[in-house]
């Protein structure tokens, strides 16, 4: 009998430690579990840290450009109130002005008069001198030395070049950058030799404002030399008008046009991008609203579309 009740009581010992050791598994388990648990919980808050920081850079980003917005509405408010301006005009030009500050920002550090439309009642002030002037390679040139153009122009220009000399062709400055004084000179010059009327009709009058800017170049071929006669009917001016564009380059004065006199050897620096829309589109710069050619700007000096 007492030997029956020791064997039961060993079951239920061994029962018992079974149960002990199932909870402790259990407990072990469960706690590894909650460890990784909170491990991949604590990487989820660093995330939602990050996220949160990232939004509030955001943020502060809109509320610059909020600010920025404002301003231009209460500008705009003004002008609607003080005279009668057009409503529609005021909401395109709100809409317009949705650039980043950084965006705006550097819109005022550039230049506003490089891609300005110049004509015989808007041109460039007499006192406008441009910034970064550098010297002309004297390989480049036909006859003039100290030919000076903007630094920032001279690899577009070079590089054209180079690829026109490239494809057999000889092309030579003839003229780049002229300051207004030296452009009452040249004038005077032409109208002694060809009286006023021609004279302030090829000289002073179209190109003038553009040359003072440091952006353009007038392009022969030792043929023509620096009277430049006949240069249309070269094979220098054929290469300009299908490649230019892609240098940044366009011609201010095109045959037909109805505002100016045919410049085959003008070219004007306008930047890639712009020159190669008004290409893509077969539009004349001069065609072209002021307000949407100075949406170029900003990247005017891009080597890249
Ligand atoms: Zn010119």
């Amino acid at each position: 009998m007492r030997k029956n009740d020791d064997k039961s009581t060993k079951w239920v010992l061994v029962f018992l430690a079974l149960v002990l050791v199932t909870i402790l598994a259990a407990a072990l388990l469960s706690s590894v579990r909650s460890k990784e648990e909170m491990l991949s919980l604590r990487a989820e808050i660093d995330q939602q840290r990050v996220t949160i920081l990232d939004y509030e850079d955001l943020l502060a980003e809109k509320e610059e450009q909020l600010a920025v917005h404002k301003e231009l509405l209460g500008i705009f408010q003004r002008q609607s109130s003080n005279a009668a301006y057009d409503f529609s005009q005021i909401r395109q030009m709100v809409s317009q002005a949705t650039q980043t500050v950084e965006d705006l920002k550097k819109l005022e550090e550039s230049d506003g008069e490089l891609l300005a439309k110049y004509s015989k009642v808007y041109f460039l002030n007499e006192h406008y001198y441009p910034e970064n002037l550098t010297y002309l390679p004297n390989d480049l040139l036909i006859s003039e030395r100290n030919q000076q153009i903007k630094k920032e122009v001279l690899p577009f220009l070079t590089d054209m070049l180079a690829a026109m000399r490239s494809d057999g062709l000889s092309p030579r400055i003839v003229s780049a950058f002229r300051s207004f004084d030296y452009q009452g000179e040249l004038k005077n010059s032409n109208v002694v030799t060809y009286g006023t009327s021609v004279a302030s009709q090829f000289v002073a009058d179209q190109g003038y404002s553009e040359h003072q800017l440091g952006t353009t170049v007038d392009i022969a071929n030792p043929d023509t030399g620096a009277e430049m006669l006949g240069f249309d009917i070269t094979e220098e001016y054929q290469w300009l008008l299908d490649n230019a564009y892609k240098y940044g380059f366009i011609l201010s004065y095109p045959e037909d046009n109805s505002y100016y006199a045919f410049e085959p050897w003008h070219w004007r620096f306008v930047g890639i991008a712009l020159a190669t829309e008004l290409n893509s589109k077969g539009k004349y710069f001069y065609d072209m609203l002021q307000r949407d050619i100075n949406t170029y700007r900003i990247n005017m000096f891009d080597t890249t579309q």
